[in-house]
């Protein structure tokens, strides 16, 4: 069969609208498409690929985990998933952890419980979650309700209720919202979709401190910041406040489906026999992959290596931007970084990202004036200087017009 891109039109939900580029295989940051076009990857599957493609640490692991045992459900539990959970433990604030399989579905667990911690210590009058204009959580109803584009979540009938949202980094609209009738808050520790948006330490802190004033469990979600994206481990860790439960997915998996919750005891004891469940979480195969990851990027050497790929990143847009002024700011942590073009260039990110295509380079964007990128944690020096040459190219381009 001739696998062509017109098969997308032809058999798939319209809900995506993907490059007319059919990458077929990746080694590290590069990849190459049907046509044997090459591409260097600053996009890493949307902050997935933590160690490229197809590492070699995840390629054993699989073909090892591939054939020894691949799934059980939860009727027994697995090795790697008792590893990957002991290790997720031991490496961060939490004491109990539930696997899922999507972004979506750990912040799916963390809201339910959420609900169910108020319930039982308070009862069903604390039931009010607090979330941010921009955000993004994931597609689920509820999730997609918490986001902060009510365009996601409209049309789709009545939306779980008692939801309600206020500016990232307004800590005085969020005081005046909190109340003890809240339940829970829900926050990225750095906005990913909504613009590369950090945090203030002010905010933050005051979102901690009137989360525990008023009972509220505060829940990070790190699926676009964690394993290592803004050069710790998790970015709770960089901003020295711990949440009550976080979540992580995208590049738990290095580019295979896992998510998960991580939360203390006294939180996680409310979570029962059968209030919560997923057949495929905590996949033998998924945890096998991920534990591999993890093991990969939770070194000195690796997240060190991160602050030292963000100078370079940094270095090389501010010499772009030099000649070309098309930028106002770059901003983000790590390797999670955001170009935000000028007023001159206002709506038009997408214009550098397909500019950026034709030059063989794999970017992203978030919203309609950021350029994003979120390349492999580890992506070769060699290989970020020559996709700045293939960027600085495409700048040119549109530039020109
Ligand atoms: C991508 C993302 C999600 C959703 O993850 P899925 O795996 O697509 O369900 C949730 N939260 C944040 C911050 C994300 O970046």
């Amino acid at each position: 069969m001739q696998v062509t891109r017109d098969i997308f039109n032809d058999v798939m939900v319209p809900n995506y609208a993907p490059s007319d580029v059919i990458p077929v295989k990746g080694e590290g940051s590069r990849v190459w498409d049907q046509n044997g076009k090459e591409f260097i990857d600053f996009a890493g599957g949307i902050a997935v690929n933590c160690l490229g493609h197809c590492h070699p640490n995840l390629v054993n692991a699989l073909k090892e985990q591939g054939e020894k045992i691949w799934h059980l459900s939860n009727v027994m539990t697995n090795e790697p998933a008792l590893r990957l959970a002991k290790k997720l433990v031991d490496a961060t604030f939490a004491e109990k952890v539930y696997f899922a399989n999507s972004g979506a579905e750990a912040n799916e667990a963390a809201l339910k419980l959420a609900r169910r911690v108020a319930l039982d210590n308070y009862g069903a009058e604390k039931s009010q979650i607090i979330a941010f204009n921009k955000a993004f959580h994931g597609r689920t109803f509820f999730t997609v309700t918490v986001g902060g584009q009510a365009a996601y979540s409209d049309g789709f009938g009545p939306k779980p209720g008692d939801i309600d949202h206020v500016d990232y980094n307004d800590l005085a609209a969020f005081e005046a919202m909190i109340s003890d009738k809240t339940c829970a808050v829900m926050i990225e520790p750095l906005q990913g979709e909504g613009g590369i948006i950090s945090p203030t330490n002010e905010f933050m802190q005051g979102v901690r401190d009137l989360c525990t004033k008023h009972n509220a469990v505060l829940i990070f979600d790190e699926v676009q910041t964690g394993v290592g994206r803004t050069g710790d481990l998790y970015a709770y860790e960089g901003l020295g406040i711990t949440p009550d439960i976080l979540t992580t997915a995208k590049a738990l998996g290095g580019g295979f489906p896992i998510a998960a919750m991580l939360t203390s005891t006294d939180i996680a004891k409310h979570l029962k026999i059968g209030t919560h469940g997923s057949t495929y979480g905590g996949n033998a195969l998924a945890c096998a992959v991920a534990e591999a990851a993890f093991d990969t990027v939770n070194t000195n050497e690796v997240l060190a290596g991160v602050k030292e790929r963000e100078q370079l990143f940094r270095e090389g847009f501010s010499a772009i931007n030099a000649k070309y002024n098309v930028f106002s700011e770059v901003r983000g942590k790590g390797l999670l970084l955001g170009a935000v073009l000028t007023e001159d260039y206002a709506g038009r990110a997408k214009d550098f990202l397909v500019a950026s295509a034709e030059n063989g380079l794999m970017s992203l964007v978030a919203g309609a004036n950021v350029i994003r990128f979120t390349p492999s944690l580890v992506i070769p020096l060699e290989d970020i200087k020559e996709g700045l040459n293939r960027f600085e190219k495409a700048v040119a381009q549109v530039v020109k017009g």
